[in-house]
């Protein structure tokens, strides 16, 4: 049949979006599930957003090609947010808007890698991360973040995976799936490692904002100006605004990458949809209240649900600052139910206890199994009961 691409041969499909999809036809031929998988916010954009997007659409504002970089409007309001919230100073045109965080990495490791390039990654990482990297004919460097040092990198071992070809690391705080938030000083630490070996740091700064406990995430590039140098900031309004729909992510840093990857979204994508831009320029200049009022509600959510969890039969966790996910080890509980491996334990949940979630394999941690929690505490409840059961069940078979 038909020769597909060698480029092609490297990856995987995304395991995040491939289960949620999985789970949504087997719920559309009447199962009954708990999908505690894709990673989004089950609440809705503020009304102001979807007015914003309407209106732009009525009065023939969003029916046409926009600039590839975002309207102008948007990058403003993207330089100032950053401004007040991170303190960072960046001119409009250092902004690129793309279809989502997604494409804003996809198009930034295009740009700055060629092949042979390596890059660092603290593993659990998210999923796209290592096939975006072998996309663009780079090499993933896996650097294993022990669950005992509450999943965070030190400098000594991402030294240990450093080498002559190492161009880049991915800094993902808070992380997913781990919502590990490294401190300021921390990261300041790394920061400068990465100067020092003159380092492109790719900083994933998309759960930010959502942070709990008494958690708060600071933005890399504000710890100083070298560090800033080095730094492309990714980010966007998915999870901030419940808008993963929507697609709007962007990316800022060096003016001359930046270009760069203006030229290959104009041969790609053109510019990311018109009324999702007028959405998000809604949602950034917005009084940001729906962000505080969603993230008490996660923060709830994850104070309610993680000591339930905890007491599973062979879940081992940590509890996470932010983000929205459990990420919980659960090589013993596969054991005692009689599984091979975790993602076979995975599939059981799915398949016999109607819970669904990932297995951690995609996130390079095959001990691990992801638990979204942006449902309502009543689901919650049932989803961790159901398990409770299941592993029971199996347990005395
Ligand atoms: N980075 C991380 C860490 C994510 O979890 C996601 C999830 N979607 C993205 C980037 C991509 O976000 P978007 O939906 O804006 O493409
Ligand atoms: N980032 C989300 C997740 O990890 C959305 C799915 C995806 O893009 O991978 O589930």
């Amino acid at each position: 049949m038909f020769h597909i691409s060698k480029r092609m041969s490297v990856i995987e499909e995304s395991p995040t979006l491939a289960t949620a999809a999985k789970v949504k036809e087997m719920k559309e031929k009447g199962k009954d599930i708990i999908s505690l998988t894709v990673g989004e916010p089950d609440l809705n954009p503020p009304q102001e957003v979807k007015d914003a997007a309407i209106a732009a659409i009525l009065d023939n504002r969003a029916n046409h090609y926009t600039p590839t970089a975002g309207i102008l409007p948007l990058r403003q309001a993207i330089v100032d947010y950053h401004h007040r919230y991170d303190g960072l100073d960046y001119q409009a045109s250092q902004v690129i808007v793309t279809e989502g965080a997604k494409n804003a990495l996809y198009t930034l490791f295009q740009v700055i890698l060629d092949e042979g390039d390596e890059v660092l990654i603290p593993s659990p990482y998210w999923v796209s991360y290592t096939e975006q990297v072998k996309l663009a004919e780079g090499v993933p460097i896996i650097v294993t973040a022990k669950a005992d040092n509450g999943f965070k990198v030190s400098v000594q071992e991402l030294e240990e995976k450093r080498s002559a070809r190492t161009k880049a690391i991915i800094l993902n705080s808070p992380n997913n799936p781990t919502g590990t938030v490294y401190s300021k000083e921390e990261l300041k630490e790394l920061g400068n490692w990465a100067v020092k070996h003159d380092m492109i740091i790719v900083a994933d700064e998309i759960y930010y904002r959502l942070c709990y406990n008494g958690n708060e995430a600071v933005s890399i590039a504000s710890l100083s100006d070298e560090i800033k140098k080095q730094t492309f900031l990714i980010n966007g309004v998915s999870k901030s605004y419940a808008m993963t729909g929507w697609r709007i992510g962007y990316t800022i840093g060096d003016q001359a990458i930046i270009n760069k990857m203006v030229e290959l979204s104009s041969h790609s994508t053109s510019n990311p949809a018109g009324p999702s831009q007028y959405g998000a320029l809604a949602a950034i200049s917005s009084s940001q209240d729906f962000v505080e009022e969603m993230r008490t509600i996660f923060e709830g959510r994850l104070n309610y649900v993680y000591p339930l969890i905890e007491k599973l039969p062979g879940f081992k966790v940590t509890k996470p600052q932010g983000a929205f996910y459990v990420f919980a080890d659960c090589s013993e509980a596969a054991k005692m139910t009689g599984y091979q491996s975790v993602s076979d334990f995975a599939l059981g949940l799915i398949e016999e206890a109607g819970v669904a979630v990932v297995a951690g394999e995609g996130f390079g941690a095959p001990n691990f199994i992801r638990i979204s929690y942006t449902l309502e505490e009543s689901v919650l409840l049932e989803a961790v009961n159901r398990m409770k059961q299941f592993i029971e069940m199996k347990k005395n078979n």
